[in-house]
């Protein structure tokens, strides 16, 4: 039973898999062998499949690491079927061998054209009842002669990668035509140069049937280039030689495909046919008994190996070990685990986030968005109105009641206020808050854990947006019902009034000062004089400007539709002349110093007595009413977008979550998702590394130990 193999061959896969080069320190058997020599048609013979790449200018350009897996029938599994896969391309059983032939071409052709071959090698196993458990290398085949499409340096490289598999403790697998002399195999001298008593050298002598049979006996009879391991002769044409017929004819118990039975036919037929010169003492042929050597030779390498590579995997482990102590403290971490944390620190930082959004911020965030709009209404609708100084001046005056005054205020006022509720004020604060909460989750996708996944970050938004969008409807068509009523009257009463005068004068204040702060910018700027100088003179260009309208309309007024502007000379020769610059700062002056007069007057009418008195003075103080409207609105809003949005999102948002980011993740998005963290990566690899030693120890212990037993057993002392 070739047990170590097949364990050994197992163990070997587990330390690749962790990159652990200790596993080279295996044995394989490494075919060598010139173009044309037969090597392709021997591995497909011990394979029993045609599928390697054929064709005149189809040369191996990579190693082709092959293991061979024996996968025996078993009571679950009766016929088992032959099968290949390609490790670095994922799982996959490929049961169809042309596609692993055009695989194997592709992954050949991957090497560009002016490197010749690769040191880069194709892994492929292959399972099947038919195989035994061998690790094989296929290489490139010497160029014996250089040519136009196979250079020197092609000739060179193939030799140099050859040299590098053929070293110790692998087998060598040498195949040579017997139509050639061996005296001129390359396979047979780079042997040689390695392994000079041929310890560990097979002769493999292939196309017996083209030379005579007692010629081709001498051959095998191994005394001309000896070889501790002996010479096996083969008769296996490539398959695509055999007729159809000769398939067809084989077992019907063969799988199809098969090529065991048409060459062990053919075998048969030519060495049995034959059998006085090759079944004499001591010569060995047939692809049969090729197999068997090399299981044969494989094990015994393997027994001798196991030392070397248990102890080698030993140190390994020792140093895992330590480095895991050292800097985990021996502490064991999962990707799964890891993701429930990660989730569960998203979800705290989320709930955090939910609580740090309080009603109180949200309404305040309204009121200041209808603060500036309440103040863009102002400026355009009363500050720029050039009766807005009589309105004040009315305030003032005690004889005049709220009904006396002129009904163009009152309109206005109302006008203003409808204008306001009427603004969308659902869709806009419900945006508002959006955007609040879309800012709030933007910057965890900036911090830990998020900064490592920015996948799952981009997953996370798509999440909240999906649950925003949801809601954004719902919440805006609530909060517009909500403050429908305000459309057609706005109740106030005296401590809502008050409260509102007091808040509207400390916006008229801010509004004041930045309006004086922007002023005397501008003057730092510019120079108090020069800036002086500038706009009074674009205030005499403004009056002339006036003067000059006034006169075309009494014109027009009076018929004369042919008036004519006289050219005014608008310069003044004493004067400087103002750059277009200046002059435009000048006239922002002079807009930022009437602003502030005009901001002035309304304060004091703010403050007056009058406006004090109560709600029913609304339309001598607008900035108050619409302040107080202002407020309504904003606090009405917040109820509905409290319930509707924000305590619906974040109930919702972090079972979303949990869906999308744990329950929908398989084991290997798991797995990719703890790696993008470079700390967890680290720790999860020193660990998987400890781990697999620790199997890969604890394996080799136990083959030691059986190896000890049988020794005893064969030699009781
Ligand atoms: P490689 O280039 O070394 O891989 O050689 P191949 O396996 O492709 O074989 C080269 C040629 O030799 C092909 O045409 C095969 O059909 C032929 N060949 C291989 N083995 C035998 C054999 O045992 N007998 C005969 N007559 N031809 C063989």
């Amino acid at each position: 039973l070739m047990l170590l193999t097949r364990r050994l061959i197992e163990i070997r896969s587990i330390l690749l898999s962790i990159g652990e080069e200790v596993g080279l320190t295996l044995p394989s058997i490494v075919v060598i062998g010139s173009q044309s020599s037969g090597k392709s048609s021997v591995l497909e013979a011990i394979v029993g499949r045609e599928f390697l790449p054929k064709g005149e200018n189809m040369v191996t350009r990579r190693p082709i690491e092959l293991t061979l897996v024996h996968a025996p029938a078993t009571p679950s599994n009766p016929r088992p079927s032959t099968f290949a896969e390609f490790p670095s391309l994922g799982p996959g059983h490929i049961t169809d061998f042309s596609i692993v032939q055009q695989t194997l071409v592709d992954l050949n052709l991957s090497v560009p054209a002016a490197e010749c071959v690769s040191d880069s090698p194709i892994q492929l196993r292959i399972h099947s009842p038919h195989v035994p458990d061998l690790s094989l290398v296929d290489l490139p085949g010497y160029v014996q002669v250089a040519s136009m499409d196979q250079p020197e340096e092609l000739k060179d490289k193939i030799a140099a990668l050859c040299d590098k598999y053929i070293r110790s403790p692998n087998i060598i697998l040498a195949v040579c035509a017997a139509d050639v002399d061996l005296a001129n195999s390359p396979a047979l001298r780079a042997a040689k140069k390695v392994d000079p008593l041929g310890m560990r050298t097979i002769g493999v002598v292939t196309k017996m049937d083209l030379i005579e049979p007692a010629q081709g006996a001498a051959v095998l009879s191994n005394n001309r280039y000896p070889l501790a391991l002996g010479y096996v002769g083969v008769v296996c044409r490539a398959a695509k030689h055999h007729s159809r017929s000769l398939l067809k004819r084989s077992n019907p118990a063969d799988e199809e495909g098969s090529l065991i039975g048409p060459i062990r036919q053919q075998e048969e037929t030519f060495f049995g046919g034959n059998a006085d010169e090759f079944s004499r003492e001591g010569i060995l042929v047939g692809t049969d008994t090729l197999k068997k050597r090399l299981m044969h030779v494989l094990e015994e390498s393997m027994a001798s190996s196991l030392h070397t590579i248990s102890n080698a995997v030993a140190l390994e482990l020792e140093e895992a070990t330590y480095q895991f102590k050292v800097q985990y403290n021996d502490r064991a971490i999962s990707a799964e685990s890891y993701v429930a944390e990660t989730l569960d620190l998203l979800k705290a930082k989320i709930g955090t986030l939910g609580k740090s959004l309080t009603k109180k911020d949200v309404r305040r965030l309204l009121k200041s968005f209808l603060d500036e709009q309440v103040l863009d209404l102002l400026a355009s609708q009363y500050w720029s109105d050039p009766r807005t100084p009589e309105l004040g001046t009315l305030a003032n005056d005690r004889s005049i009641s709220p009904e006396d005054l002129d009904v163009y205020w009152q309109r206005k006022l109302d006008a203003l206020a409808s204008s306001l509720t009427k603004s969308g004020v659902g869709r806009a604060s419900t945006q508002l808050v959006v955007d609040a909460i879309r800012a709030r989750l933007a910057t965890l996708a900036a911090e830990e854990p998020l900064i490592y996944h920015p996948d799952a970050a981009e997953r996370i938004n798509a999440t909240a947006d999906a649950i925003l969008r949801e809601r954004f409807t719902l919440t805006s068509d609530q909060v517009e019902n909500s403050v429908k009523p305000f459309k057609y009257e706005v109740e106030v009463d005296p401590a809502e009034w008050e409260a509102g005068r007091q808040q509207s004068v400390e916006l008229l204040q801010r509004e004041l000062s930045m309006c004086d702060a922007a002023l005397s910018k501008i003057r730092d700027a510019v120079g108090g004089r020069k800036l002086r100088g500038a706009m009074e003179y674009v205030g005499e260009l403004e009056e002339k400007e006036r003067r000059r309208r006034e006169r075309r309309r009494e014109a027009r007024l009076a018929g004369q539709e042919d008036w004519a502007d006289e050219n005014e000379d608008l310069a003044d020769p004493n004067r400087p002349a103002f750059n277009p610059a200046l002059l435009a700062k000048a006239r922002e002056a002079m807009f930022l110093s009437s602003r502030s007069s005009i901001l002035r007057l309304r304060l004091l009418a703010l403050k007056s007595r009058r406006c004090k008195t109560g709600p029913e003075q609304k339309a001598f103080c607008p900035e108050a009413f619409l302040n107080i409207v202002a407020d309504k609105l904003s606090s009405t809003a917040v109820q509905f977008i409290n319930i509707e949005l924000l305590v619906e999102f974040f109930y919702q948002f972090p079972r979303d979550l949990d869906t999308r980011l744990s329950h929908d993740l398989d084991r290997a998005e798991i797995v990719r998702f703890a790696r993008e963290n470079p700390v967890i990566s680290r720790h999860l690899a020193l660990q998987e590394r400890k781990e697999k030693l620790e199997l890969v120890a604890e394996k080799l212990d136990s083959l030691v130990k059986l190896q000890r037993d049988k020794a005893q057993q064969q030699h009781p002392r």
